[in-house]
C-alpha cells in the first residue's frame, strides 16, 4: 500500500483555504514529497509527517507555486540537526537556485544534499530500488515540467490458506513465496507457485500537474491506482486553460476515462473559485470516480 497525503491543492497565489501544490506519498520504509510550494513546512508539521522520511524530493517544474517552500525547509532540515542524506529532483536551474540561497545565507548544511537534473521531455526511471519505481511523466507547461509515476513492487507472494501442510519444509515455503516452483530432483515441479501462492498487487500513483490537456501521457498512466490530474479551471475558461497551458476539470476527467484509471483526484484550483462543487460535478461527469483534493486527507493505494 502507498499512502498519500494532500498537503497543498492551489495554484499560483495561496489563498486561506489553499496552500499551493505539495503532497507526501509513503510506504512502510520511506516518503517522497512531491512539489514544495510555499508553507510546506508548516503543513508537513500541521499533519504530522515525519521528515526524516523524507529521503527524495520531486519537484515538477519552476514555477513558484511548486518549488519556493524547498529553501525554507531545507533551511529547518538543518536547524533540526537532520543527517540523513537527501536527493532532490527537478528541472535543470533548480540546482543553481538553491545552491546560491544557502550561498548568501550562509548556510552550512549538515546533511548531504544531492541535486539530480530532470529530463522533463521524455518519461525516463529516476528511482529504482525492490520496493519502488519512479518514472517521470512529461507534461506540456509554459516551462519544462513533468509530472511522476510511482509503481510500487509487489512484494513477496502469499501462500493460499489450506495449501500448505506439515510435509512443507521451511525451505520449500520460502521458495513459493519467492516466487519459485519447488522441484523435485529430477527437476519435475513438485510444488507450484500457480497453484500454492497468489501475488501481491503493486500500488501504482500518478501525478500529473501542471499541464495542458495532453493525451500522450495516457498509455504511460493507463490503469494506474490513483491519478491526481491538475484541473486548474471549469469548462468555461478552457481557453484560458488553452493559453496558460492548464487544464479544466472535464479534461482532467477526459484522461482518466481515456487510461482506465480507477481513481481520479482533481486539484491545483485557481484561486478564483472558493466552492468546488462545480468543479467536480464537470469532472464527474465524464468519469464518475472522481474526488476533490483536500489537505489534510489521506488516500491509500493499491492493496
Ligand atoms: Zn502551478
Ligand atoms: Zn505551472
Amino acid at each position: 500500500v502507498l499512502n498519500l497525503t494532500i498537503l497543498g491543492t492551489g495554484s499560483a497565489t495561496p489563498i486561506l483555504l489553499r496552500n499551493p501544490s505539495a503532497q507526501v506519498l509513503s510506504n512502510e520504509y520511506e516518503s517522497y514529497l512531491i512539489d514544495c510550494g510555499e508553507g510546506t513546512q508548516n503543513q508537513l508539521i500541521k499533519y504530522k509527517i515525519k521528515t526524516n522520511k523524507i529521503k527524495h524530493i520531486f519537484i515538477s517544474h519552476l514555477h513558484g507555486d511548486h518549488f519556493f517552500g524547498l529553501i525554507g525547509l531545507l533551511s529547518s532540515f538543518n536547524l533540526a540537526h537532520r543527517t540523513e542524506p537527501l536527493t532532490i529532483f527537478g528541472p535543470k536551474g533548480l540546482d543553481d537556485i538553491i545552491t546560491i540561497q544557502l550561498k548568501y545565507s550562509g548556510t552550512f548544511l549538515h546533511f548531504k544534499l544531492t541535486f539530480t537534473a530532470i529530463n522533463t521531455t521524455i518519461d525516463e526511471v529516476i528511482v529504482e530500488n525492490e520496493i519502488i519505481k519512479i518514472t517521470t511523466i512529461p507534461l506540456i507547461h509554459r516551462i519544462p515540467c513533468c509530472g511522476f509515476l510511482f509503481e510500487k513492487k509487489p512484494k513477496n507472494r502469499n501462500i493460499i490458506k489450506g495449501k500448505i501442510n506439515e510435509h512443507f519444509s521451511i525451505e520449500e515455503i520460502k521458495q513459493l513465496k519467492e516466487g519459485k516452483n519447488v522441484l523435485h530432483e529430477d527437476l519435475s515441479i513438485k510444488y507450484s507457485v500457480e497453484t500454492h501462492t497468489k501475488a501481491h498487487s503493486s500500488a501504482k500513483y500518478a501525478y500529473c500537474s501542471d499541464t495542458a490537456f495532453n493525451e500522450q501521457i495516457i498509455p504511460q498512466i493507463e490503469k494506474v491506482d490513483l491519478l491526481y490530474h491538475e484541473a486548474t479551471f471549469k469548462e468555461d475558461l478552457i481557453g484560458r486553460a488553452a493559453v496558460t497551458f492548464h487544464s479544466t476539470a472535464m479534461q482532467a476527467a477526459k484522461i482518466a476515462k481515456s487510461a482506465n484509471v480507477n481513481k481520479l483526484l482533481i486539484g491545483h484550483f485557481s484561486s478564483r473559485y472558493i466552492d468546488l462543487d462545480e468543479n467536480l460535478a464537470e469532472a464527474k461527469s465524464i468519469f464518475t470516480n472522481t474526488e476533490i483534493a483536500i489537505e489534510g486527507n489521506q488516500y491509500e493505494i493499491g492493496n
